[in-house]
């Protein structure tokens, strides 16, 4: 029998990559919670989407998304590149499969950015491995607010967004956990605590069986 003499820390046993799926209407908030998340946690890796989107100012082609046309996605779509995909406010946007697959593959976090479309496909072929989160804006008016203070997009753009946010909205009830973010660091706090609680779940920590077979065949003096 194998001698213990020190208890391995938690984070050195073995364990299983979580998929975080993160979605809310658009301006509620969402990519600077991921972007803090991104920065404060490296075992998180952002799951770069394709899509037929402008680019925006302030993205950067490889690192926001990868910035592709049309016939370009559909290819990709056909040739079942994509993991996930869905049409947003008259674009099309989708997960490619390589990077997620490998990040599971070898028990790496994976973080997505995705809609609820792209959230119930994932959840439909990944269920166990999935965490997914809606973050809620704490009001309307204050998600109007929030677009325009982001001054990215047109007048039209963020009318249709708003229009749209009610049908988001309504999907909160398939997601895991729901954050409202009145405050931002009260919001990344809350997201914080569910990564780590999730992140503890017997069935993500596969090493527990080979840690506790030791445990118990330890002799003591
Ligand atoms: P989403 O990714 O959900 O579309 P963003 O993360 O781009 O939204 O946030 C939209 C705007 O709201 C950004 O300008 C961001 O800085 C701001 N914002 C995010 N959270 C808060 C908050 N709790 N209070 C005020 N402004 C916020
Ligand atoms: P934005 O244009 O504001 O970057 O994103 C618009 C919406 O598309 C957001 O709700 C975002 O989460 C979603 N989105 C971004 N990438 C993907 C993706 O790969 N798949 C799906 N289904 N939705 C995505």
């Amino acid at each position: 029998m194998r001698p213990m003499t020190q208890t391995s820390p938690v984070a050195e046993i073995q364990r299983r990559g979580l998929m975080l799926v993160l979605s809310s209407p658009s301006g509620a908030g969402k990519s600077t919670i991921a972007h803090n998340l991104l920065e404060s946690d490296p075992r998180f890796s952002l799951s770069v989407s394709v899509t037929t989107r402008q680019r925006r100012g302030s993205e950067i082609e490889g690192r926001h998304y990868h910035f592709i046309s049309v016939d370009e996605f559909e290819a990709r779509r056909a040739s079942d590149q994509l993991l996930e995909w869905a049409e947003v406010h008259g674009n099309f946007y989708g997960t490619p499969r390589k990077a997620a697959e490998a990040a599971m593959r070898e028990g790496r976090d994976m973080l997505f950015d995705i809609d609820w479309q792209g959230a119930r496909q994932l959840q439909e072929q990944a269920r166990s491995d999935i965490v997914s989160i809606f973050i809620l804006p704490p009001s309307m008016a204050e998600l109007k607010n929030r677009l325009l203070r982001r001054n990215e997009d047109s007048g039209e753009t963020i009318q249709m967004r708003l229009k749209n946010a009610r049908v988001e909205i309504e999907r909160w009830r398939d997601y895991d956990y729901v954050v409202v973010n009145y405050d931002l660091n009260q919001a990344f706090s809350e997201v914080q605590s569910i990564v780590e609680a999730e992140r503890l779940r017997r069935d993500r920590r596969p090493g527990l069986f080979d840690f506790t077979a030791a445990l118990l065949a330890e002799e003591l003096d």
